[in-house]
């Protein structure tokens, strides 16, 4: 079967690893804010907290933004559930904004309408989790702008987007990670994503206070720092525990192999830039949409996913699924609506309440995309398409 993501582990990425096994720490130490600072170079973020996943990262991120119960978040059903659970940990009220039928991110046009109506009902937001879908990047200059006019805050959910990047409406290119247009930006490291820790995540920021959030949070709610103590320190060993946090640390090993990965991640973009404008151009006169690819834009792109037009029935959708699984190509499917999950509709969520997600969802296939992708393989999917959709 030709997977739908792979990831890349080289013989340096073992050697970093079994180093760390025969060093003297295990877990979070040295590596892991070497990883951080690599992350915080490439993005030009300004701080860095690895965690043990993006679910972690986007709950901490959550909880240093202040979101508590009675609080609304909203984020697009277009995503992972994380981007979603991560505000009921919180003990918010959670809700989605509609997706734009081409980019398949959250739609500015649902955002500020559903903005305009929330003002009127006093039901604003506190946090707003935009979803850079696939690594294209979501219109951040225009989110950004109605945060100040809604008084929202922002935590980009980019655990496809590591090295994508976007101009901003003043012309000036913008890394995903800098922060630019949000308070926090959190990134992935699942084996499936752009570069891999095995299982990880990450949360950047440039709001020193955030980050010193977000730190007390991974580990416990404890603190060494002197100036947030209760009191004067009673000895070398002292600490305090001065809020509910997790044990959501990242370990050392994860970090070796993170730190060694941020090194090939521009080849990985432009490997896979590569292989999707190869099959955007080999499939161009199928009955099917390829990805949006804008001028002034590089998506990570961490997915390839076609949409049959709309002359297709979800029957159709199906039947081409299963063949194409059926001759070992691993296609899959990102991603059921978030709202259409039983834990969701027992909300009082329904069928209809995202349309374009859902109509999305019955036309989306996501094609074998990942740096290691072999030419043969691309082909053999690229010929199977043809046999079942011209
Ligand atoms: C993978 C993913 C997550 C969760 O990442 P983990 O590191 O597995 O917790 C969250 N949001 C999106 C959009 C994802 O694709």
């Amino acid at each position: 079967m030709i997977p739908y993501a792979r990831q890349d582990i080289t013989e340096e990425d073992k050697k970093a690893v079994r180093d760390v096994l025969e060093s003297d720490w295990l877990t979070q130490g040295p590596m892991v804010e070497k990883f951080e600072k690599s992350v915080v170079d490439y993005t030009g973020g300004l701080f860095a907290t690895a965690v043990n996943s993006a679910t972690s990262a986007l709950h901490i991120s959550c909880l240093a933004l202040g979101v508590k119960t009675g609080d609304y978040v909203w984020t697009s059903p277009n995503t992972f559930v994380s981007s979603a659970n991560c505000a009921i940990y919180c003990g918010a009220k959670l809700d989605f904004v509609d997706i734009d039928s081409r980019t398949f991110n959250m739609s500015i046009n649902h955002l500020e309408k559903k903005l305009i109506d929330a003002k009127k009902s006093n039901k604003l937001p506190k946090v707003v989790i935009p979803v850079h879908f696939g690594g294209l990047p979501c219109d951040m200059s225009r989110i950004h702008e109605l945060s100040k006019e809604y008084k929202f805050k922002i935590i980009e959910d980019a655990s496809h987007a590591i090295g994508s990047s976007y101009m901003s409406n003043k012309k000036i290119n913008i890394k995903i990670g800098s922060c630019a247009h949000s308070d926090v930006t959190v990134f992935s490291f699942h084996p499936v994503k752009i570069i891999t820790t095995g299982e990880g995540g990450m949360a950047v920021t440039n709001n020193r206070d955030i980050d010193t959030k977000i730190k007390l949070f991974r580990t416990h709610g404890i603190t060494r720092d002197q100036a947030s103590m209760s009191k004067k320190s009673d000895g070398p060993w002292f600490y305090q525990q001065i809020d509910l946090g997790f044990n959501y640390r990242m370990n050392d090993m994860q970090a070796a192999l993170g730190y060694q990965q941020m090194k090939r991640l521009n080849s990985y973009i432009k490997k896979r830039n590569d292989i999707a404008n190869y099959y955007s151009k080999e499939l161009r006169d199928l009955p099917i949409n390829t990805p949006l690819n804008p001028k002034g834009i590089i998506s990570s792109f961490h997915l390839y996913v076609i949409t049959l037009y709309d002359n297709f029935s979800k029957k159709d959708h199906l039947e081409i699924f299963k063949k194409l699984r059926a001759k070992g190509i691993g296609v899959n499917l990102h991603y059921i609506p978030v709202h259409t999950h039983p834990y969701y509709m027992q909300m009082g969520f329904k069928k209809g309440d995202f349309i374009e997600a859902e109509k999305y969802y019955e036309k989306a296939i996501s094609l074998p995309m990942f740096p290691n992708l072999i030419q043969d393989d691309q082909d053999n999917v690229i010929k199977t398409l043809k046999e079942y959709l011209q």
